[in-house]
């Protein structure tokens, strides 16, 4: 099979992945494949079926028959998740086509009246008494789907009644839903005005983004400069945006009585709030970490004081632009080194066309992978710009690729993990090519390159992500007490949580209290992302044991990939050893941070003296 590059033409437009796009030909023919009706018909004729047939009965049946009940519900499922994830990815690959987005509005109102039509068979399960429900749980009978039952049943407090349940769903559509399109559909369409050396640039997203990379300080300043303008500009609308999601999110709190903001994320996790408030503090306590890399950083760069348009710039050892070849060779190397069955589920992304890397108008921004139905595979979104970052975020996200692969065997229902355990992969296989490029690199000032890029990476991961989670628990709390807040509110929550991370080392500027106009989480999953801090930390755990147990190790973490979600986060890593229960188990993974930190000290006192 030829590589998806071997054919075309490269555009300076489209970034040196030019010509990297998905075919979703698995899925669809077209927008107007016939078949996704049918799909979705299907769904529906066999919903109808099923409630017919089970409505009124779930409390009576007993373990055999409740598990072929939901065989059967998942069954049902498939089709219309097939139509789902297509439109979800052609929505993604070109949000600026009318004929995408009213397909992904037609998908998501036709999935809601399925399952409007589905939801009695959750209720009626979580409203079995406890002591029932545990007699059928522990029926070898249901083995198969205990944990699936089970995990439905913490919901069980937060349940309403159907015809509520039923309204939630079908106005999601015209409410959170419609606001979370209109979110991408208007960074997708913004442009940013780049004024620099004499010359305006008109660019997207990410392309402005990118050039916080660039090693030229007024070129990072003029770009920084552009996405504040350019945020600025559209800060009333997307004020308002987030003005209304989070209020909905408050209403949609109340009205099913969780008591904190996070709560819901929380059940939906498989974690609960004590491990992530452990988590949350023990990063706090070592915000130290950060402050002592841009402090070597601006040594580094021989910048006096980093300003927040510093803190992206390349080391003079960094090695510079990588093509999409060299970022796939790199990748399936790593990932073979480590286990060779992991490079050839990732090598099948690149020689099927599952991923799509070239930038174009119109496209979401970020980088994702996306699992369809288990009886297809993923597809890899990135916005390839050739860094060294660009190459982290497709093993990445090949990473998330390879674990739903492994997982497929699972089922719908438990193919995908929760959000926590869901960037184990990904980040794993970040640290594989990390860790490959440091095993080849002799020369000390590129080591130093990587490893600072590596640092930077991590830091982007936990400390972060902590401060994001710190910055939504207050923008929610403060829109729950002052009622709709003015941008500047906003900015200077965003603010006082950036600042104490950074202390002294990096000033931000007023201007980078917009910066977080632009964050998808905060619109699409609320609370997402402590699960990133989660997940690196979790994985440098993972290492150490890999380092201890030696080859041992990789088939257990297979298998623990290939369980995907069929049992809780706490319960698959403990067969490892690990216990994310521990408050004191966070600090094994920022230990390794912090090792990291002296080396890159060191690496840079050797290379001066
Ligand atoms: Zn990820």
């Amino acid at each position: 099979m030829t590589t998806p590059t071997s054919d075309v033409t490269s555009s300076p437009d489209h970034g040196p992945a030019a010509g990297v796009c998905w075919s979703l030909a698995d899925l669809y023919a077209a927008p107007d494949d016939p078949r996704i009706d049918t799909d979705l018909e299907e769904s529906e004729r066999a919903a109808a079926a099923f409630a017919s047939r089970y409505r009124g009965r779930v409390a009576s049946l007993a373990a055999g028959a409740l598990a072929a009940a939901v065989d059967e519900l998942e069954a049902l499922c498939e089709p219309m998740s097939r139509a789902a994830a297509y439109a979800g990815l052609l929505f993604a690959a070109d949000t600026a086509a009318p004929r995408h987005g009213a397909l992904l509005q037609r998908v998501q109102e036709r999935s809601s009246a399925i399952r409007n039509q589905l939801v009695f068979f959750e209720l009626e399960w979580v409203a079995v008494d406890d002591a029932p429900a545990a007699r059928l749980l522990a029926d070898p009978a249901l083995a198969r789907r205990r944990h699936h039952l089970e995990a439905m049943r913490r919901y069980r407090p937060h349940v309403l009644s159907e015809p509520e349940e039923k309204l939630l769903e079908e106005t999601a559509n015209t409410g959170r839903r419609a606001f979370s399109r209109l979110f991408d559909e208007l960074l997708g369409a913004m442009r940013f005005r780049l004024a620099h050396a004499g010359r305006v640039e008109d660019l997207g997203e990410e392309e402005v983004l990118s050039k916080l990379h660039e090693s030229d300080r007024s070129l990072r300043k003029a770009a920084a400069d552009a996405l504040t303008e350019g945020l600025r500009a559209s800060s009333r609308t997307l004020a308002f945006l987030f003005n209304t999601l989070v209020h909905d999110k408050a209403t949609s709190d109340r009205l099913r009585r969780y008591a904190d903001p996070m709560h819901e994320r929380h059940l939906a996790n498989e974690i609960d709030a004590a491990s992530v408030d452990a988590l949350l503090a023990a990063c706090e306590r070592r915000y130290d970490l950060v402050q002592r890399f841009y402090r070597l950083k601006a040594r580094l760069l021989g910048i006096p004081q980093l300003e927040d348009h510093d803190r992206y710039a390349p080391l003079p050892g960094d090695v510079g632009q990588r093509s999409f070849d060299d970022a796939r060779r790199i990748v399936l190397d790593a990932y073979g080194d480590f286990a060779p069955e992991l490079a050839a589920i990732a090598g099948e992304f690149f020689d099927r066309r599952w991923i799509d890397a070239e930038l174009r108008p119109g496209k979401r921004g970020g980088a994702f992978c996306a699992s369809t139905t288990p009886a297809l595979h993923s597809y890899v979104l990135l916005n390839y710009t050739g860094n060294l970052r660009d190459v982290m975020t497709l093993a990445h996200e090949l990473g998330h690729g390879v674990h739903q692969q492994l997982a497929r065997p699972r089922g719908l229902f438990e193919q995908d993990t929760p959000l926590t355990t869901a960037e184990t992969a990904s980040v794993f296989g970040e640290m594989l090519v990390f860790r490959r490029l440091m095993r080849e690199e002799r020369d000390p000032r590129v080591r130093l390159a990587l490893l600072c890029g590596k640092l930077e990476d991590a830091f982007a991961t936990v400390f972060r992500q902590v401060v994001m989670t710190r910055f939504e628990q207050k923008l929610h709390a403060a829109r729950r007490s002052e009622g709709e807040l003015p941008i500047a509110r906003v900015n200077a929550l965003w603010l006082e949580t950036n600042r104490p991370m950074f202390g002294d080392a990096v000033r931000l500027s007023d201007d980078y209290g917009f910066w977080w106009l632009y964050i998808p989480h905060f619109v699409h999953t609320p609370f997402y992302c402590y699960a990133y801090a989660f997940g690196e930390l979790l994985v440098l755990a993972l290492l150490r044991r890999h380092d201890e147990e030696g080859a041992a190790f990789v088939p257990r973490y297979l298998e623990l990939l290939a369980a995907g979600g069929s049992e809780a986060p706490p319960a698959l890593l403990a067969k490892l050893g690990l216990d994310i229960t521990d408050p004191a188990f966070w600090d094994g993974g920022l230990a390794v941070l912090e090792q990291m930190v002296d080396e890159a000290e060191r690496t840079a006192a050797s290379i001066a003296s």
